[in-house]
């Protein structure tokens, strides 16, 4: 079996992959939570006669399908969760909920997961067609929203013993991503205070709701002095119930803090903490800080990327009937208009980035490979992947495919009506070949596995894994909080 005949043999198997990107989009499960897309997994995996471990690293819904001996051990990364709220009819150009309050695959995991699965099934394919040695491993991975479950499966050693590993993720653009992303840590901070009638006795009250807002508005002063790269969000997930007559006895609030480096996320997350404690001291309330989850910032690797990308460019990349166009320009006239977000942050020049521009424009869907620059400083992604936690133990490369309408904002219900559709499964089937491919290349040149690991040698210069979450911190179901 050649590379192209590989190839043949994903297009053969599109169905397969295809229903198991939409049954997920049709569970839309949240973190830690994804026990049918799971079932559905492990049951496609084993039909492709691959070796299940379940619940990797003790969770739940992780998982790890294997196939082959001895030789190069080639790891990919599949996903496969939902996001809360974002229940959204597939194929719709107008916003409209499936499912009142519903979740929804607003990152298109679904399709993740697909792409995924089959550029395993196929990598074990042309093994066994051609007696290649080494190990394929497909690692199905929970809760990378809000949750970091590679993260901890990386605590747990689960990525030990891969000479490699690739990831994707379905875009907007075709591209290879060669860039880092921020660290982060969760952290939910929970006042209790003291109930009492709000006009009555106001006085006999600690307002647990006052700690969370006084505790917000220390965080918002201190955004001034932190490092520019980095980002503070919160989300108030109790605001002491929906009784202005009561002096809330207990409130919660959610935080996510990223920077580009662990070490700097650890120093913006003690000064919050004194803001929590001084917020605490404040209204007289107490204060219960539980870490929730932590991801690395990702390590790139220029050497598996650009191998990635030589298998990137020699694919023939999707077309587009004119209704699939027609939808998709109907889905960029509902965004606000931006540049895509991939195009911001690629290492371009400044002439590079306007020759991309000019490629890209006036197109509903990106129909070319961006260029990749092997020599450029690393660029930094304004955004967080527990991809970042594999990255730190082996050498890691991802791609991202075409697989919505352009400036697609992530997180979208755009998002998700497009990833349901044959947008999103071109994306994927691409995505697949490219990961592939990669895949065989590096298994038939272990130099490329040399190479790479000495790479990513050198950009821990002696730094080491270290899981910034700590051990008796459990992944937690959002549900849960
Ligand atoms: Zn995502």
């Amino acid at each position: 079996m050649n590379k192209k005949e590989m190839y043949r043999y994903l297009d053969e198997i599109s169905d397969v992959l295809t229903e198991a990107s939409d049954k997920i989009w049709d569970y839309a499960e949240t973190a830690f939570e994804e026990f049918k897309s799971v079932a559905l997994l492990k049951d496609i995996m084993k039909r492709y006669c691959f070796r299940v471990e379940e619940k990797s690293g003790g969770i739940d819904t992780a998982f790890c399908a294997a196939k082959g001996e001895s030789g190069p051990v080639v790891g990919i990364l599949a996903e496969y969760d939902a996001l809360s709220g974002l229940s959204q009819k597939a194929g719709a150009s107008e916003r409209s909920e499936a499912a009142p309050g519903g979740n929804g695959h607003g990152c298109g995991h679904n399709i993740f997961a697909g792409g995924s699965i089959g550029a395993a099934i196929a990598v074990a394919k042309y093994m066994e067609a051609n007696s290649l040695p080494g190990v394929v491993k497909l690692f199905g991975c929970p809760g990378e929203e809000g949750g970091s479950g590679k993260a901890f499966m990386a605590r747990e050693g689960v990525f030990k013993g891969l000479d490699v590993s690739f990831a994707w993720h379905p875009m907007s653009v075709n591209a290879i991503l060669d860039m880092s992303a921020l660290a982060n840590y969760q952290v939910l901070y929970k006042f209790k205070g003291i109930a009492s009638h709000a006009a009555a006795a106001p006085h006999r009250g600690r307002s647990a709701l006052d700690a969370v807002e006084l505790m917000n508005v220390g965080v918002n002063f201190l955004r001034e002095h932190v490092i520019q790269e980095a980002r503070i969000h919160y989300a108030i997930t109790n605001s002491g119930g929906f009784s202005p007559n009561v002096v809330q006895p207990l409130a919660e609030v959610l935080y996510l803090i990223r920077a580009p480096k662990t070490p700097q996320v650890d120093e913006i997350y003690k000064r919050i903490n004194k803001i929590a404690q001084g917020a605490a001291m404040m209204t007289e309330t107490e204060l219960e800080i539980q870490f929730v989850k932590a991801c690395a910032n990702i390590v790139p690797n220029k050497t598996l990327s650009k191998v990635m990308h030589d298998n990137l460019i020699e694919q023939d990349l999707p077309k587009y009937s004119p209704e699939e166009l027609e939808f998709a320009a109907k889905i960029a006239g509902t965004v606000l208009p931006s540049e895509s977000d991939l195009l911001r942050f690629m290492p371009f020049n400044a002439s590079d980035a306007r020759k991309c521009a000019k490629l890209l424009e006036g197109k509903s869907m990106c129909d070319i490979v961006l260029p990749f620059f092997e020599n450029a400083p690393d660029a930094l992604l304004p955004a967080s992947s527990d991809v970042g936690d594999v990255s730190w133990n082996v050498p890691t490369a991802q791609v991202v495919t075409s697989c919505y309408a352009m400036g697609t904002p992530e997180h979208s219900w755009q998002l998700v009506s497009q990833g349901r559709t044959s947008l999103a499964h071109k994306g994927m089937m691409l995505a697949a070949k490219v990961m592939a491919g990669t895949a065989v290349d590096v298994m038939e040149k272990p130099d490329v596995i040399k190479r790479a690991s000495d790479e990513l040698a050198s950009r821990l210069n002696g730094d080491s894994y270290r899981c910034a979450i700590p051990l008796d911190v459990k992944p937690r179901p959002i549900s849960r909080l």
